[in-house]
């Protein structure tokens, strides 16, 4: 199995559109970028996607990807779905799974489009692409927004989705000790409604045991790449981690 973040960045992606600040100049200069979030999980020749970036087109196409067998959505929020109509010129029949009041939030801009929603209860784990998925509720006012839990061959990834601290007890136990745990930070410090900052992602990272952690949802708030990531274990797009089907041993790049 491959986890793959195809975009690290946060609702307006690194550079921002009229931003000259440090960090978006730097990556101007440079020639990086952060594209709207989505991570690919690939696992028996078949992908499934947890969000389907504005950024969608190419990083589908700058990982080769043919067709996406499975898409789940964590949210209504447009960096979160934005991209799906990618799919809809390319590829019918495209299975969608949240629970049923992110499908009707996300649903009010999809009149258009043609997918198959498929409704999935929080707590309630079920099969995909041979992964158990467990979704859990978090904390992303005011909308409902949902976390994800993948399960195979002894591994357990997180994905904490948009969300403040401030996330129910119930999730905090599936969220238990990850052997990978890509979660948001917004910027290294501040308070935000939504969303967490570096330290709170790194403390709810420890507070849960996780194995390895990777920050996403990244804004230009931190410095530039190569600075932010001698301080914070900062994801980039195209990062991927590797999971072995020996049992035994754990690792990953
Ligand atoms: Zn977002
Ligand atoms: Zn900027
Ligand atoms: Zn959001």
């Amino acid at each position: 199995m491959r986890v793959t973040l195809l975009g690290t960045g946060d609702s307006t992606g690194i550079p921002i559109i009229g931003c000259h600040c440090k960090t978006c100049e730097d990556a101007r200069k440079k020639g990086w970028e952060r594209k709207r979030f989505s991570v690919m999980i690939q696992n028996e020749g078949k992908i499934l996607l947890i969000d389907t970036s504005p950024d969608m087109r190419r990083q589908l196409l700058d990982t080769n990807v043919d067709r996406v067998d499975a898409v789940i959505w964590t949210h209504c929020h447009f960096d979160h779905f934005g991209g799906f109509g990618n799919f809809y010129r390319v590829q019918s029949d495209v299975k969608v799974y949240t629970t049923p009041k992110i499908h009707d939030d996300i649903g009010k801009f999809m009149s258009f489009m043609e997918y198959k929603p498929i409704e999935v209860e929080c707590y309630e784990p079920f099969e995909l692409i041979g992964l158990k998925i467990t979704l859990f509720e978090v904390n992303h006012p005011p909308v409902d927004a949902i976390g994800v839990k993948i399960e195979w061959n002894g591994y357990k990834i997180v994905v904490s989705g948009d969300t403040n601290a401030d996330i129910p007890k119930r999730s905090l136990e599936e969220m238990e000790e990850p052997d990978l745990f890509i979660v948001e930070a917004l910027a290294p410090r501040g308070r935000f409604k939504k969303h967490m900052n570096a330290e709170e992602a790194l403390s709810l990272a420890k507070k849960i045991r996780a194995r390895k952690t990777v920050l996403t949802h990244v804004g230009h708030f931190f410095p530039p790449h190569d600075i932010a990531v001698k301080k914070y274990p900062i994801g980039y797009d195209y990062q991927s981690f590797e999971f072995s089907n020996v049992k035994l041993t754990r690792f990953f790049k």
